[in-house]
């Protein structure tokens, strides 16, 4: 079939729109893989922006975390002998008061005191003071086998431990143990009227936590039985029984 003039030029226009409608497309298919590239460029530093991130946040939360524990040992520990401090013991007898009434179990606390600590300090000095309150601490709460006792400053030159789940019996042999864990210590004190050593008085009280009792009779029954181990020579335990 023989084309046309009009054939032929309708057939060059065509192909033109379609040469040019191949150029568009392929410009847009260009700039959308250019698009493509610069978004995954963007992913990736978002990816790493995120990394990052979760990098600073862990450490943040990490050094948040270590501050808290710091917080709440200088909140909870005596700073000298790093035993529990007075707070802390409120705080253990309370919680320990109400687990052991509801299982009708008895707790026992002791009351224990330095002896003539005000001779030691003026012969030896504060600072060697010092040394002797970390060296009984330390010596009480090694004296002592379950992770439930708990050995803590009452204040000054005064301790006080408390034995959950623990009757008199329990309660005398913790005491006694402590007695000896500390004279083993064999710590001078020169100007003592009763010891060349370092000794202790302590008074131990126990209670099954009825509703009629409180705390407070179990503190000041120990305390009175600390007292007694005083009057009685110093370097002893005594030990108080409610009256029935
Ligand atoms: P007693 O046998 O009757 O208990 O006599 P004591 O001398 O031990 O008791 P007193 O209450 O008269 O004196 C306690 C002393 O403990 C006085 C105080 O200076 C000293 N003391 C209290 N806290 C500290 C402390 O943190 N460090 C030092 N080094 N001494 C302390
Ligand atoms: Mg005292
Ligand atoms: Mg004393």
């Amino acid at each position: 079939m023989e084309l046309t003039r009009k054939q032929l030029l309708t057939t060059v226009i065509t192909s033109l729109r379609a040469y040019r409608d191949i150029m568009i497309i392929e410009e847009q298919r260009k700039e959308l893989s250019q698009t493509l590239y610069s978004l995954k460029q963007t992913q990736q530093q978002l990816q790493e922006y995120s990394y990052n991130l979760e990098l600073t946040v862990a450490k943040r939360t990490a050094a948040l975390e270590d501050a808290n524990q710091k917080l709440h040992r200088l909140a909870m520990l005596d700073g000298l002998t790093q035993v529990a401090n007075r707070r802390s013991l409120d705080d253990y007898l309370f919680k320990q008061w109400l687990l052991l009434g509801q299982q009708r179990q008895p707790l026992s606390l002791i009351m224990v005191d330095v002896d003539f600590f005000k001779l030691y300090n003026d012969f030896y000095g504060h600072q060697l003071g010092d040394q002797c309150l970390c060296k009984v601490a330390q010596a009480m709460t090694e004296a002592l086998e379950r992770p439930v006792d708990f050995v803590a400053r009452y204040g000054g030159e005064e301790f006080a431990i408390a034995l959950p789940f623990t009757a008199y019996i329990r309660a005398v042999q913790a005491a006694k143990k402590i007695m000896t864990t500390v004279q083993s210590l064999k710590m001078a004190h020169e100007t003592s009227p009763i010891s060349d050593w370092v000794t202790l008085s302590l008074g131990i009280s126990s209670i099954v936590p009825l509703p009629e009792l409180s705390l407070e009779i179990l503190i000041k029954t120990a305390d009175q039985a600390m007292y007694q181990a005083k009057q009685a020579g110093r370097n002893q335990y005594c030990i108080y029984q409610l009256p029935d």
